[in-house]
């Protein structure tokens, strides 16, 4: 919600735009930094051309635009190393812990250098710098406190990546409309249309720095010279595209189906609630489909938080069935509840029970 309201505050020109974030106030010795970029995807380019041409042959896809936003902490021997270092291919983000140092940092730049993945040339980023900043309050970034978080601290990280979100911002085409069930306006689209394992990329109508892909694909390698973040690059990959494949299977068929419901759950089952940044940003795509499925009344949630699973939409239905599902929630539940209200009562019973079959085996001589 507060990304949201960030984002409303964004104005960008142009699509391969950016602005700097800062925070007046300190994060545990930290400053607060975000970098917002706009970038656009070509309906027009993908394989999901393709569909679009079976529904109607006179289609104009069209356009849609994202905002990205990646926050991250900082600190004063952060801005020492990144302003020293000159390689060609270690990317200079988060300059300047506050929009001052961020802003006298601009006379020292020389013409050639190049971000990593934007490939732009530095001036002309930091032409419009002052117009292109926007400071905002440290609850609106949302930090969360996990373990994370809390070993990239105490191991002294001089920057911590915190977040990555992508911000669905509009859709530009005369015949929307008609094809608004394939390609929603939502991220997910994205990685079913993109990085599934039947995306057929055919992006040349842009340049790189422009598309939301390159951003996705390159997202990795970005994080992992900027932020000395040990992730598994195959992993990354790896879940893109499982990801695509829920998402674009949703899209193509519109059908809850029980093998589908299957590949739902377990995607689901593998997640940990402390999941790094990296990971968050790939489930966000997973949980934003899992939303819209909810919200379509194609699915619900067991509300037994030990299970959690996805069965069919049914009206009055709150956990998983004997029938359907193979296992009674309701009943767990209730059994869990009946045991919270009489465990004072349970436990000395189960204790004494417990004792006279110790007395009983050992009265008839068996060994236990
Ligand atoms: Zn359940």
């Amino acid at each position: 919600m507060k990304k949201n309201a960030i984002n409303n505050k964004l104005k960008f020109y142009t699509a391969g735009d950016y602005i700097n974030i800062f925070c007046k106030k300190q994060y545990k010795n930290y400053y607060l930094r975000g970098e917002a970029h706009k970038f656009i995807a070509d309906l027009g380019d993908t394989e999901i051309c393709k569909y679009l041409a079976d529904i109607n042959p006179d289609i104009a896809p069209g356009i849609v635009y994202y905002n990205t936003i990646i926050f991250a902490l900082v600190n004063d021997e952060y801005q020492k190393r990144v302003k020293k270092n000159t390689h060609e291919y270690y990317p200079q983000v988060f300059i300047g812990n506050t929009k001052e140092d961020f802003l006298i940092f601009d006379m020292y730049l020389s013409n050639s250098r190049e971000i990593l993945y934007f490939k732009e040339n530095f001036k002309e980023f930091y032409k419009h710098c002052e117009k292109d900043t926007l400071i905002i309050d440290l609850e609106d970034a949302d930090i969360i406190e996990n373990s994370y978080l809390n070993e990239s601290i105490e191991s002294k990280k001089d920057i911590i990546l915190l977040s990555i979100d992508i911000i669905f911002d509009r859709i530009e085409s005369t015949t929307y409309d008609l094809f608004k069930e394939r390609y929603p306006k939502k991220n997910y689209p994205l990685l079913a249309y993109y990085f599934s394992k039947n995306a057929d990329l055919g992006l040349d109508r842009f340049e790189d720095y422009e598309l939301i892909y390159s951003f996705i694909s390159e997202l990795y390698s970005f994080i992992y010279h900027c932020f000395d973040y040990a992730y598994d690059e195959k992993k990354y990959h790896k879940m893109l595209e499982d990801i695509g494949n829920v998402c674009l299977e949703w899209l193509n068929q519109q059908k809850i189906t029980n093998r589908y419901l299957n590949s739902l759950n377990s995607f689901k089952n593998c997640q940990t609630s402390d999941a790094d940044p990296l990971t968050r940003f790939c489930n966000n795509f997973f949980y934003e489909l899992i939303n819209d499925l909810k919200n379509q009344k194609m699915i619900k949630q067991c509300q037994f938080c030990d299970c959690g699973d996805f069965f069919k939409y049914k009206e009055n239905k709150k956990y998983c069935s004997q029938k359907y599902e193979g296992k009674d929630c309701a009943r767990t539940v209730s059994n869990k509840r009946y045991y919270e209200r009489h465990k004072e009562e349970i436990k000395p019973k189960a204790r004494k029970l417990m004792k006279e079959q110790r007395e009983c085996y050992k009265k008839y001589g068996i060994k236990k």
